[in-house]
């Protein structure tokens, strides 16, 4: 038999004195936090109960379940702009992620948001995104037009509220109010029927992760098109962004390698675009004498973004990008195998669901056959869904 005595917990007198538990860090946050960021201990709960932890707050224990689930790792193999087998050095939806975590605890800890809750947001904002990057989500949205739809942002809440199953007693993670209510509040879709009443904005925790997610996506997409050879640096100089910090490396760092100033070039985009967001932000928050979370979701409309200039150069290099990057015949190829793949999968499964594995086919009982489909061909990483299309219809792959 193994021993049965449970290891010591800082809860326990005389646990390592010195170590630091939830409450202190709760304090530590009622301390240090702007009085509009939220604080995790006044966090709305989750929908089942459970205790407290020892020495993580609400927010932590939410950013370490969301970095176990499936669909977090799942991410790795899931397109941003490339499909994963065209190459290592791109961005995937996994690095996306990273990056846009980063930024945004950095730009949380200058604002004096929450910095755990800015982070369980960020790590979370793409989990509804199914195979193929967008292209993949217009095909599903086509494919459930007639069956309640399909959009990335409430799928994520799907995915966290009832497709991870991890915990013996409920589906889904059992994410807080806060992490849940931002996937609800940047739907389009009107989520009151989850609890989350309408017509109310974001917390500012999750409209930092919103415009850090573009501000991070349009910066490596420039590193990324530059790399791929669709957009040159010379091209990239008709969007103004660009061209200052290009200009700027080209003539402070003549020696660089030619990749090295566009990695710098990019470098400075996002330092520049976070110190206006920043900036703006903060100024926009004392603007309206906001004090409180409930303050700011009672808002008549956001509060976190940058100032005029930085939002025209961000648009323009969003309007640049679409124009000349995501609309290139190289993706525009990738975007076709994709969407013939997620059509045959999914008429393949309507015309024989009990080619669905085991708990998907238990899905079907709960949620209709369509719902399944989706559900289980959205949770594939790209190569899953090319390897499952091999199977179905290549007559020498082996099952
Ligand atoms: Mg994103």
């Amino acid at each position: 038999m193994l021993p049965t005595t449970p290891s010591p917990r800082p809860s326990d007198p005389g646990f390592a004195t010195g170590t630091v538990t939830r409450r202190e860090i709760e304090a530590r946050e009622d301390a240090q936090l702007a009085p509009y960021a939220m604080r995790s201990q006044d966090s709305a709960g989750r929908v089942h109960d459970e205790p407290e932890h020892d020495y993580r707050t609400a927010y932590m224990r939410d950013r370490d379940r969301i970095i176990h689930a499936s669909a977090f790792r799942k991410l790795e193999y899931k397109t941003q702009v490339f499909v994963n087998h065209e190459g290592d050095y791109y961005r995937t939806r996994l690095t996306h992620t990273m990056e846009v975590a980063q930024i945004a605890r950095t730009a949380a800890r200058a604002l004096r948001l929450n910095e755990d809750l800015t982070e369980s947001i960020a790590l979370s904002h793409d989990l509804g995104h199914g195979p193929f990057g967008h292209k993949g989500e217009y095909v599903l949205q086509e494919l459930m037009a007639e069956h309640g739809g399909f959009e990335h942002n409430e799928h994520g809440l799907r995915v966290v509220d009832h497709l991870e199953l991890r915990y013996p007693r409920w589906r889904g993670l059992n994410l807080t109010y806060e992490v849940r209510e931002a996937f609800a509040r940047h739907s389009p879709r009107d989520l009151s029927a989850h609890g989350f009443p309408q017509g109310q904005q974001p917390l500012l925790e999750a409209q930092l992760v919103d415009v850090c997610d573009s501000l991070t996506y349009l910066a490596h997409d420039c590193d990324d098109g530059v790399t791929s050879g669709i957009v040159t640096t010379l091209d990239l100089c008709d969007v103004d962004l660009w061209r200052n910090h290009w200009q700027h490396v080209v003539r402070t760092e003549p020696e660089l390698s030619h990749e090295r100033k566009a990695l710098l070039t990019v470098k400075r985009m996002i330092d520049h675009a976070v110190g206006d967001l920043v900036q703006s932000t903060w100024e926009r928050i004392t603007a309206s004498g906001v004090t409180s979370p409930q303050a700011v979701r009672d808002q008549g409309g956001l509060l976190v973004g940058f100032s005029k200039d930085m939002h025209r150069m961000q648009r323009h290099l969003s309007h640049y990008l679409h124009e000349h990057f995501y609309c290139h015949p190289r993706l525009m190829k990738m975007g076709t195998k994709a969407r013939r793949i997620l059509m045959e999968l999914f008429s393949a499964y309507q015309r024989e669901p009990r080619m669905l594995d085991l708990v998907a086919r238990a899905w079907v009982d709960e949620v209709g056959l369509e719902r399944a489909i989706c559900d289980r061909i959205a949770s594939m990483s790209d190569r899953e869904a090319q390897e499952e299309h091999a199977r179905l219809f290549s007559p020498f792959e082996r099952i």
